[in-house]
């Protein structure tokens, strides 16, 4: 997996026809990534992407979907793992079943609820620092149900350069177009 995911990084699988995400926050902002794929703080075993945000900034939906999941209740974070189950998130299930989670959401941050349908682009929440987290930022992750099982996934993103899969350490903006 972190290897093929390394691959698509560098461009060096073809044939790609897997859907094309829209970072999830506003034209002209471009977050820093924290922690990429398989980042070595809290995502050894995570295929998410951290983009650091100033608590209350605007997160959009990274795809069309219906909103399956919502947590908001949750004042509680820190760098500690006791922290874990405090994250407030958005899921939204897309039409090919496959899930966005949107994480560590300020109190009161979603600004949808379970049920409603939401287009790609639309501001969904506000950003915070509930749940395991260091400092605020949005923790984004996909699945897809896989022969039964639920798998995370690498996506690739419409960026101002073109179409990338995310990497670490690097700030990517959305094309002027979208
Ligand atoms: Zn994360």
């Amino acid at each position: 997996m972190r290897t093929y995911i390394k691959k698509l990084q560098k461009g060096e699988v073809k044939e790609d026809t897997s859907f094309v995400y829209m970072l999830p926050y506003e034209q002209g902002t471009s977050p820093f990534i924290v922690q990429g794929y398989f980042g070595p703080f809290s995502h050894k075993n995570r295929a998410a992407i951290d983009f650091k945000m100033k608590r209350g900034t605007k997160i959009v939906a990274a795809r069309d979907g219906v909103v399956t999941r919502v947590k908001e209740d949750s004042d509680r974070g820190g760098w500690n793992k006791k922290y874990r189950s405090d994250g407030n998130n958005i899921v939204i299930t897309h039409a090919d079943g496959s899930r966005a989670g949107y994480w560590h959401l300020q109190q009161n941050g979603a600004l949808v609820n379970v049920g409603d349908t939401v287009k790609q682009g639309q501001v969904i929440a506000l950003s915070g620092k509930t749940g395991y987290a260091a400092i605020p930022h949005l923790h984004f992750i996909v699945w897809k149900s896989q022969r039964g099982s639920w798998q995370q996934v690498a996506t690739r993103f419409n960026t101002s350069k073109g179409i990338r899969y995310l990497k670490g350490w690097k700030k990517y903006k959305r094309p002027a177009e979208q």
